[in-house]
């Protein structure tokens, strides 16, 4: 199938589809100023990732969590959503997307006006306390670390805080990971937007709706190990798509 088949396939789904759900991964963030951490630049090319079981045991391993904390924030606190996460929100206020299950951390899709937003990995805009479970603001502990250049502790009671992410060695948060569930076995339409759909278990999602009946579409810059079972894909830059399929499907 060309690409020009697949848009208008893509396009015409999308108008039939009575509970489309987005899934999404770094690609749609990347036209917003972050990179995806897998690429080359990307943050772990530069920083090894803290485990949630050192985080846990050793104060070095949170004052360097902190440390790469204070950095993504301060190189990514100002970014804004980008076409691609704009179309997904205009598409959940018309009710053709019931809603965006993500793996990003960065709130675009909220900021761009989605309010049924799924993030399986948690968010990077809170920090929240892994002794009380408290949640606050971040701002306030960047600019304690900021001064300081050590892990700040919680401020109700002296524990260990953290970013509200999903550390590598650490389970997805249950609540948020059963609906995702509840909305992909309940997809028709399923849009697989700039993932990898490598990090497991969030990328069995796709797999899962392809399974119920769904269609699954990917779009991403590079191959899926699930290209070969999806209805259909398109490999371009994701607002660009994006901008095609909503004209296709909603022209005015
Ligand atoms: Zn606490």
């Amino acid at each position: 199938m060309s690409t020009d088949q697949s848009l208008h396939r893509i396009a015409q789904w999308l108008r039939e589809a009575s509970s489309a759900v987005a899934f999404t991964g770094a690609g749609i963030s990347t036209d917003s100023g972050i990179p995806d951490f897998r690429s080359p630049g990307g943050v772990w090319a530069k920083n090894t990732p803290v485990y949630y079981q050192q985080f846990i045991e050793s104060p070095q391993a949170r004052n360097e969590y902190w440390r790469q904390k204070f950095e993504a924030h301060r190189d990514f606190q100002h970014a804004q959503p980008n076409l691609a996460h704009q179309l997904l929100a205009r598409w959940e206020s018309a009710n053709t997307l019931r809603g965006v299950v993500t793996q990003n951390i960065d709130g675009l899709h909220q900021a761009a006006g989605n309010r049924h937003v799924l993030e399986l990995h948690g968010t990077a805009r809170e920090v929240e306390c892994i002794d009380c479970q408290q949640r606050f603001s971040n701002d306030l502990f960047m600019d304690e670390f900021a001064r300081t250049r050590i892990a700040p502790f919680c401020p109700q009671c002296r524990g260990r805080v953290k970013s509200a992410t999903v550390l590598f060695g650490q389970a997805l948060p249950d609540a948020v990971w059963r609906q995702s569930i509840d909305w992909i076995q309940n997809a028709d339409l399923v849009l697989a937007i700039g993932s990898s759909l490598v990090v497991e278990p969030a990328a069995s999602l796709p797999r899962m709706a392809h399974e119920r009946g769904a269609h699954l579409v990917i779009i991403n810059r590079d191959t899926t190990p699930l290209d070969q079972r999806a209805d259909a894909v398109v490999r371009q830059s994701i607002s660009e798509t994006l901008q095609q399929i909503d004209r296709l499907a909603f022209p005015s």
